[in-house]
């Protein structure tokens, strides 16, 4: 090997670049590309890691690098390009996705492990009662594992849309995918929405493949994350099921990745730079390891359906349900029907649903009410005719700001008085659509005296724990009515349920995001499948001002299709995702004058460096919440059909915004 003198190390930080180091003697031997070692930056000593090598260098009064900390790599070649990739793709720092990558307990560690970590799962309780039951698989699956199986072989990156509702046997197609794979001598990787990530999900592939899976979700401690981690790097575990970040597992061999429900929001990291999207990460992966992607989904992305439409990833069918179980009786509730006949105010509970409520109390079943939303809304909503103000270019509902009494487009900053009387049918119905569901709780209380009613939304479930105690309890039938957010619209599986009731629509369908029309169809689709799961008929109730909304008339038909074709057409009309690319750049401080100054400035800046005429540069405006605990966001939002011209403008003008005068800046590459 011919002499290495300095190396190139990069950090968690945002920023492009890596840094360049001399190489004492004594580590020259041993130093490698991917190992973590200690470099000196600043007044400190940081851990860094190792991208390359150089022979000389301009550089002056070069410092030297501390130790290395690893025996062996970190990262393999394939996990170093990967990281590289994704960094280019989101706009981040190379070592900020490589932090990403790792559990914080393996990156932090200052002395190498020696000893080799113990499995910590007993599968052989459950692979016992599961037995070896073989299961003979539908034509239609046959089919779609035969292509998949093909791709396998042939170990070309291809991706698969598998589109079947829930029931249809998709995770039978993924058992059996894994199976050749393994066969194979290689390794799969299967994503789970954090929230399915149950004891039965993950109990379905122990029992089947055993010792060789590892898990890696949040909900282990940092010190068994490690060991799960480090057993699928030594090729302990050939399968590893996690959550969003076991995209990077370091598997190596990589034959399969699975996303199950790739439609969920929980892929994309929202919380903390970098914001990537397992999607994204899990195709770049595929490629430069030549595996297979299957997407599984009920109600696909519209970005994946399109994919498939262009032909661009294949696309594969499961029309019908392995179980027999009839979808629910779905029966949708005009509520301007119900302001002519209750006058004065606007009623939570629709007649149909109050009775039906009743009923089921008086049988002693039980009923889940479901509202999409807690607390804050903040659209403006006509109880007669089912008006919303919306903005007209963007196609999302005007976000309500109380000081200056305006209604606001927070995309683009289009603005307008707050109407007097309603634009649509001179009522003076407008009002704020406020409900949140501790007011679904006290109006229950007040119809239903007696009932047992039990609420779940984030304020009740901060407590570790109070999540499955409500759950269970439920469970136990010592509950009657269970209302809640989200988080009960999935995967719940409760035989007493014999009413779900949607209190109202529309607070999904204006939430002010062009995503809105296609969560409200996901998530109906998903409530709906909570009632008749058991012996009793099930009854869904959904209730909206606007029964004519294509989003709700294609969920009760259960029909994706007519729903895509809708959805898909307003996207390109408004030009929108996914035929184009958008960037959001959020900037906060406690200061409104200040933030707003250096948005309008970034904005210009923006518009002016922008070369070619496909870049639009939306806003400044503020944020559809504006004010997030005492401190004011504002957004900027660039479109651009091709992403890595839009990435070649932000790296040009961003640099000087990461902290400009304290202001921290959030760059979010295809923002949810
Ligand atoms: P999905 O992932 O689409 O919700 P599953 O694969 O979980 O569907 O299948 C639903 C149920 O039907 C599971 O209990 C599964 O074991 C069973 N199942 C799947 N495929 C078959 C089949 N071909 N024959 C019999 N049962 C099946
Ligand atoms: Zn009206
Ligand atoms: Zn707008």
């Amino acid at each position: 090997m011919t002499a290495k003198k300095y190396v190139q190390v990069v950090l968690g930080l945002p920023l492009d670049k890596a840094f360049t180091y001399s190489i004492p003697d004594e580590l020259k031997e041993t130093i490698k590309i991917g190992q973590r070692v200690e470099v000196p930056f600043g007044q400190r000593l940081k851990i860094g890691y190792v991208v390359g090598f150089l022979n000389k260098t301009a550089i002056k009064n070069i410092k030297a690098v501390k130790s290395i900390l690893d025996l062996e790599p970190l990262l393999d070649k394939q996990m170093l390009e990967l990281t590289r990739q994704v960094a280019d793709y989101y706009c981040v720092g190379w070592g900020e996705v490589i932090e990403a990558a790792c559990p914080a307990n393996v990156r932090k560690r200052k002395r190498p492990i020696k000893e080799t970590p113990e499995p910590i799962l007993d599968w052989q309780a459950s692979r016992e009662k599961h037995g070896q039951k073989e299961i003979f698989l539908s034509p239609q699956q046959k089919q779609a594992l035969s292509a998949i199986t093909k791709s396998i072989k042939r170990k070309s990156h291809q991706v698969f849309l598998l589109h079947g509702i829930t029931a249809s046997g998709k995770t039978e197609v993924y058992l059996q995918a894994i199976k050749e794979v393994l066969a194979q001598g290689r390794s799969s990787i299967v994503l789970v929405p954090e929230i399915s990530l149950t004891p039965q999900t993950v109990e379905r592939f122990g029992s089947r493949f055993g010792q060789t899976v590892a898990l890696l979700h949040s909900g282990l401690l940092p010190s068994q994350r490690a060991r799960q981690w480090r057993r699928a790097k030594l090729g302990q575990a050939q399968i590893v099921i996690g959550a969003r970040s076991a995209v990077f597992a370091p598997l190596k061999n990589l034959g399969l990745i699975v996303l199950d429900d790739e439609h969920e929001n929980t892929y994309k990291q929202q919380d903390a730079s970098p914001h990537y999207h397992a999607r994204e990460v899990a195709i770049f992966r595929a490629k430069l390891a030549g595996a297979t992607v299957i997407l599984g989904s009920a109600t696909p992305s519209l970005e994946s359906f399109y994919s498939a439409k262009q032909g661009t990833i294949k696309s594969l069918t499961l029309p019908e349900r392995v179980t027999e179980r009839d979808l629910p009786e779905v029966n949708i509730v005009d509520m301007r029907q119900e302001v002519a006949v209750r006058r004065k105010r606007a009623n939570i509970f629709s007649r149909a649903l109050e009775i039906s409520i009743r009923q089921v109390l008086e049988r002693r079943e039980q009923a889940i009410l479901f509202l999409n939303r807690r607390g804050f809304s903040t659209f403006i909503n006509c109880f007669k005719c089912g008006y919303v103000a919306r903005c007209k270019r963007c196609n999302v509902s005007l976000t309500h700001h109380y000081a200056t009494k305006r209604l606001i487009c927070h995309y683009c900053n289009y603005q307008m008085e707050l109407p007097q009387i309603c634009p649509q049918c001179n009522s003076n119905y407008l009002r704020y659509f406020g409900l949140g569901t501790e007011k679904v709780e006290s109006e229950l209380h007040r119809l239903f005296p007696g009932a047992r009613i039990a609420r779940m939304d984030l304020d009740t479930t901060s407590k570790r724990d109070a999540h499955s105690k409500i759950l269970n309890s439920f469970k136990e039938r010592k509950i009657d009515v269970l209302v809640g957010t989200q988080m009960i619209a999935k995967g719940l599986d409760f035989p007493g349920v014999s009413l779900v009731g949607v209190v109202s629509a529309d607070t999904a369908l204006n939430i002010p995001d062009f995503r809105s029309g296609e969560r409200t169809f996901d998530l109906l689709t998903q409530v709906a499948g909570r009632a008749g799961r058991g012996q009793v008929h099930g009854r869904v109730i959904i209730q909206t001002y606007v029964p004519e909304h294509y989003a709700l008339v294609a969920s009760i038909k259960h029909d994706y299709h007519q729903f895509y074709r809708q959805e898909i057409k307003s996207r390109k009309e408004l030009n929108l995702p996914p035929f184009t690319h958008i960037v959001s750049l959020t900037l906060r401080s406690p200061q409104q004058k200040k933030v707003e100054d250096i948005a309008c400035d970034l904005s210009a800046r923006l518009n002016k460096k922008k070369l070619t005429k496909d870049i639009q540069v939306l806003g400044p405006a503020p944020a559809s919440v504006s004010k997030i605990r005492g401190r004011f966001h504002w957004n900027v939002l660039l479109k651009g059909s091709s992403l890595p011209r839009l990435v070649k403008l932000l790296r040009r003008v961003v640099k000087d915004y990461r902290r400009y005068k304290g202001v921290p800046l959030k760059i979010d590459v295809d923002p949810i």
